[in-house]
């Protein structure tokens, strides 16, 4: 065997740079090259299988604008270092590694198939030279990245967080098998890991079995190993090198050729669905599908689809979500996992990693028949597990398109049920004639201006919590006397406001919806105002998202915080700690965390924040149509779980502080529940204020 000569001759002069088959032979030249189309066969068969099942499903506008902070995302790897920057560090190696290994190998497949090979100009051949020696120094260094990255994340799988078990919350144990999930978790870690390492070894054995020509000291790593194996001898290393020439060939095809088959997709799948993702999807539903098909994928839209492929089961949205957390029988992450399942079964696939969808995927509803009823109706559409995704699942609209299935069907929750029915009667989901929404007006020293029948400058839709419950409904009150006191000129639209359709929508009955804003819009366009205030986080989000107002509504707490800055309302002089929940629809939603926190602190008091707080809020259970259904069958209810981490602060915090009227509404009943309330006083933070600027202190 000749240990060879790896010097690449480049007319009389002999440069730095390698021959990629030295020794090899013809006959493993022609088996590699087969074996490299055989694994790009398997490879284009199942890309092609994946992009026949999205062009199943229907259509949906792209944002190209979006592209550019995509490739900043994906590139900084910021979606995944979100709230766990270890994992995101190595993930960032990995995936840099990667990326650097892959054109690395590109640059060979260039320089030796395409110019060489194919059209025969090896005075075009580049791959050597100061060339072959940066080159080489940047792979060694980003492989040793990637490896390292990799046995970090390898070491996680074996010693996992809670988020990454599979154990699921609806169903018994033993009535299902994740075995395959984790194998595919494992063996992706495992396969690249081997790639990576195949590579070192035959970089270490080359330059062992060449003699160490000195130019090869630009492959760090390889050299490191080269000097370790030089007890091998020339022979012994260059029969070493062979082994390992083929061993690292065959990993890498194996993997080319299993990647639409494996983990190994979100590699294609999530880039793609983070270039498309709309987090807006949430805010502003999409519209409902047409007429029904006999297709079953066509309820979800091909983005809807390469979610479900691009989920790395990494169990964040499984972590945060409060429905989860409770009991209640719903997994965002298990949800996406048993649509993968099922649109891979309907396509005519059961891949490996998996246990296949069970009955009914060619006919039936999925809603109902597949994704059991109840899994759909404990969402509260928080938006907490599409904000943790790193990968931007739209998980929210999933959902709702099939509470909507369930909506048509009848397959309708008991308590939203008789919700929709005072709705569609009332226009309010408390079922009270629309006389008495402004009946809370009456104790309050002066009247309120009908916007109806003379302008303002501030419309304040009240919302449908705020102006029928008695609790909700004192806060009201406290807003319509600081708004007085400020000279803010306010008014309402007294009956003719109905419930803004927020929660309803998201409980899948569009056509209410539609009615309900058709009543709105119309009785807005009946009044002359500037600006609209709501106290209803809901309701803001759909007026500016869904009635397609934005730029004209604000929160309450916006206005109470520009009064407070602008002198317009001279608060300070309470004294204690308070702890602030953020509404899942004020913070998540709107991305408004500072003008509560702003007039707590104004107040005097001092902002003692829960573990999970700002994007992180844990949601009160109510949203989605929720607070309309029951939740006695909950182990606990998320407002529960809420106040329980609020009492775990200590014994000086004393406020629960809201800035939403359901919020007020599951905290109150919550403190009792818990035993909590000579412990913990829930109030709004317009209550504060009020207090702070009278001088009563609160509790
Ligand atoms: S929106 Fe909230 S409740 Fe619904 S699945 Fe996501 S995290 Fe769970
Ligand atoms: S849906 Fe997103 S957050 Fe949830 S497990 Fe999958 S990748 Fe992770």
């Amino acid at each position: 065997m000749n240990p060879a000569v790896l010097i690449f001759a480049h007319g009389e002069e002999v440069v730095p740079g390698r021959e990629t088959f030295l020794n090899i032979g013809n006959g493993g030249i022609i088996a590699f090259y087969l074996l490299a189309l055989l694994a790009t066969l398997i490879f284009l068969s199942g890309f092609l299988f994946r992009v026949r099942k999205y062009s199943r499903g229907r259509g949906r506008p792209v944002d190209w604008k979006r592209f550019g902070p995509a490739l900043a995302e994906i590139s900084s790897q910021r979606t995944v270092a979100k709230r766990d920057r270890a994992v995101g560090l190595a993930h960032f190696f990995v995936f840099w590694g990667f990326m650097v290994l892959t054109i690395a190998t590109a640059i060979i497949a260039i320089d030796e198939d395409v110019l060489d090979l194919l059209l025969g100009r090896p005075d075009l051949q580049f791959w050597h030279g100061a060339f072959y020696q940066g080159y080489s120094l940047i792979v060694d260094v980003f492989s040793v990245g990637f490896i390292g990255g990799l046995v970090f994340l390898g070491w996680r799988r074996r010693n996992p967080p809670s988020k990454l078990g599979y154990e699921r919350v609806d169903r018994e144990e033993g009535s299902y098998d994740r075995k395959g999930y984790s194998i595919d978790d494992r063996a992706f870690l495992v396969v690249l890991l081997f790639i990576a390492i195949s590579g070192f070894l035959l970089e270490g054995f080359r330059i062992a079995a060449t003699n160490f020509p000195s130019f090869e000291i630009w492959s760090i790593a390889g050299w490191t190993i080269a000097q370790t194996v030089s007890f091998l001898g020339v022979d012994g290393a260059e029969t070493a090198r062979l082994v390992f020439w083929w061993a690292h060939a065959l990993s890498a095809l194996t993997f080319i050729a299993f990647i639409p088959y494996s983990k190994a997709m979100h590699m294609v799948t999530d880039v793609v669905d983070l270039l498309v993702t709309d987090q807006d999807s949430a805010r502003a539903l999409p519209d409902p599908v047409g007429a029904p098909s006999d297709d079953l994928l066509s309820l979800f839209t091909w983005k809807d689809l390469i979610d479900h492929d691009a989920c790395t089961k990494c169990g964040r949205c499984h972590d945060v979500c409060p429905a989860r957390a409770t009991g209640a029988p719903l997994s965002p992450r298990d949800l996406i996992l048993d649509l993968r399942e099922l649109a891979d079964a309907s396509s005519g696939i059961n891949l490996w990693y998996g246990p296949g969808a069970e009955p009914n995927t060619t006919t039936g509803t999925v809603a109902g028949d597949y994704i059991a009823a109840e899994t759909l109706w404990a969402c509260t559409t928080c938006m907490a597990c599409m904000e943790v995704c790193p990968v931007g699942i739209e998980h929210v609209p999933t959902i709702v398109q099939m509470r909507r299935q369930l909506v048509e069907v009848g397959d309708v929750e008991p308590g939203l049920q008789t919700a929709f029915q005072s709705l569609t009667r009332a226009g309010n989901s408390f079922g009270k004639s629309a006389k008495q929404r402004a009946r809370w007006t009456k104790g309050l020293d002066q009247d309120i201006k009908d916007a109806r029948s003379e302008p303002v400058d501030y419309l304040w839709f009240v919302g449908d919590h705020a102006s029928f419950d008695p609790r909700a409904a004192e806060v009201s009150s406290s807003v319509a006397r600081l708004l007085s006191h400020a000279k803010v000129d306010f008014g309402l639209l007294y009956e003719a406001e109905r419930n803004s359709g927020n929660d309803v929508r998201r409980a899948g009955e569009e056509g209410l919806f539609e009615m309900l804003r058709e009543q709105n819009l119309e009785a807005l366009a009946s009044a002359q105002y500037s600006q609209i205030i709501t106290t209803d986080p809901h309701s803001l989000n759909t007026l500016r998202y869904e009635y397609e107002l934005e730029g004209t509504v604000i929160h309450y707490t916006e206005l109470l915080d520009r009064l407070v800055a602008d002198g317009s309302l001279a608060v300070s002089g309470l004294s204690g700690i308070a702890t602030y929940h953020d509404p899942c629809y004020l913070g998540r939603y709107q991305d408004e965390y500072e003008a509560p926190r702003r007039l707590i602190e104004a107040t005097g008091l001092g902002l003692h924040e829960m573990g999970r707080c700002r994007e992180n809020s844990f949601c009160c259970g109510a949203g989605g149509g929720r607070i309309w259904m029951d939740d006695s069958d909950l182990e606990e209810r998320p407002s529960e779980n809420r106040i329980r981490e609020a009492v775990a602060l200590g014994d000086d915090v004393r406020y629960f502080v809201v800035a939403c009227p359901k919020d007020m509404v599951m905290y109150s009943d919550a403190v009792k529940t818990t035993g909590h309330e000579d412990r913990l006083q829930v109030v709004d933070v317009a209550q504060l204020v009020e207090q702070a600027m009278t001088g009563v202190h609160v509790g």
